[in-house]
């Protein structure tokens, strides 16, 4: 279906024409239709489908520019969600009059105070800073008309179940709610059973397979020749952008110091950073300034970086989940994307059970390693006490013409 055939605002279609989006996603196919009659909606969508504008073109559709209050509120999980959000409406928006601001912690809430007076029709939002204005400024939802909450899941992960409960509450008018989650958990069905009215089920992730046009290499390395490895990948791959991930922030500085001698646009970003330090960064990634990001799990949700071709996963993943998110920052919206994983012997247990929940069929680089030698116990935890506690053996390399 084409965006021309829908009944849109005519300074919306301007913008998705100069945008070059013609044709809905399937998500926004099935959405739209639901959301423009105001049924309160559930919807299960990975990110990379296009879910932001299937929320936020019929959302700019349905503010009314006369009124100058709060009509659609969106909660997202962290501030970078949030500016990706609100960067996504401003331009859907861009030759109407609505105006959409994002709120979030690590920024002068007087600022943001004195933005809210003026006037906002669209505000995003994270939890804990929507519930500091509330408590600490005159914040009207009374006119609030859309709920949105993205990522509900992640949200509900970050324990923001009562804050969003708290939210619900505050507005005991009529409104519609989208609720937007990659996974189903129990307190979402109760999130739903509670707060929304007959919701549509939208369902698209009836396949957690990753898409086919990201590819999965993996490489066994040795601790002390894992960043010779990176180099030499970074050499033969030649990727557009990449970012490699880390798992915590003190691998991520001492990878960044290395890099940083041996390649020339290189940045990095954790949660130790300060909050315009990285919605700079981000930025300016997006726009494609900095080639190469060494980063924290924090730039592995839903953000949308679409030019990157490369995640780099330095340190392993903690669980299947976490290398889903990470390696969807690439491949998105069917362009071609590589994953290349580095695997140490300690992480064999663990990479079984990523490669089982998530369906992949690796591709190694440099030799295979057997496998089915290796543990699959769930959880990726290594057993502890008499029988995990001894000296940690090698895996046993294939030989290469068993491959
Ligand atoms: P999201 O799942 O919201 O992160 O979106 C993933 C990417 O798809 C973003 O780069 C969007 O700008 C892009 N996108 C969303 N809807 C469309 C569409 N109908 N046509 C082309 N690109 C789109």
């Amino acid at each position: 279906m084409k965006f021309t055939e829908l009944d849109l605002k005519q300074g919306i279609l301007k913008a998705l024409k100069k945008k070059g989006y013609e044709d809905l996603t399937p998500i926004q196919e099935q959405t739209f239709p639901h959301v423009l009659k105001g049924r309160d909606l559930i919807s299960l969508a990975q990110t990379g489908s296009g879910k932001t504008a299937a929320c936020a073109i019929p959302v700019v559709q349905s503010v009314d520019p006369s009124l100058n209050e709060i009509q659609a509120l969106i909660l997202v999980p962290t501030r970078e969600l949030a500016l990706q959000y609100v960067d996504e409406i401003a331009w859907i928006a861009k030759e109407t009059t609505v105006s959409a601001f994002a709120v979030y912690g690590g920024f002068s809430i007087d600022i943001q105070k004195s933005k809210l007076n003026h006037g906002v029709q669209i505000l995003v939002a994270t939890p804990g800073r929507l519930i500091d204005l509330l408590y600490n400024s005159p914040l009207r939802l009374a006119e609030v008309r859309y709920f949105v909450l993205d990522e509900a899941d992640e949200m509900l992960n970050q324990g923001f179940l009562t804050d969003i409960e708290f939210v619900f509450s505050c507005m005991v008018h009529e409104h519609h709610t989208m609720l937007f989650s990659a996974t189903m958990p129990n307190e979402i069905k109760h999130l739903s059973k509670n707060y929304l009215e007959d919701p549509v089920m939208v369902e698209l992730i009836a396949d957690k397979k990753a898409p086919d046009s990201l590819s999965h290499y993996f490489q066994v390395v040795q601790p002390r020749h894992r960043f010779e490895k990176l180099v030499e990948l970074i050499e033969q791959e030649k990727p557009n952008q990449a970012i490699m991930f880390c798992s915590s922030r003190n691998n991520c500085d001492k990878l960044y110091d290395h890099l940083k001698g041996k390649v020339k646009s290189v940045e990095q970003i954790h949660g130790g950073l300060d909050q315009n330090k990285r919605t700079s960064l981000f930025r300016r990634f997006k726009r494609r300034d900095i080639q190469y990001l060494v980063a924290t799990d924090i730039a592995s949700r839903g953000l949308d970086f679409s030019h990157t071709t490369h995640i780099f996963n330095y340190d392993l993943p903690q669980n299947p989940e976490a290398y889903t998110h990470r390696t969807g920052r690439t491949a998105r919206m069917g362009r071609e994307g590589k994953a290349i994983t580095f695997v140490m012997d300690r992480d064999m247990r663990k990479l079984n059970v990523i490669l089982r929940a998530n369906r992949i069929k690796p591709q190694w680089i440099g030799d295979e390693p057997d496998l089915s030698k290796a543990p699959r116990g769930g959880g990726g935890r290594r057993p502890s006490g008499p029988r995990g506690g001894g000296k940690r053996k090698n895996f046993r390399r294939k030989p290469k013409s068993s491959r």
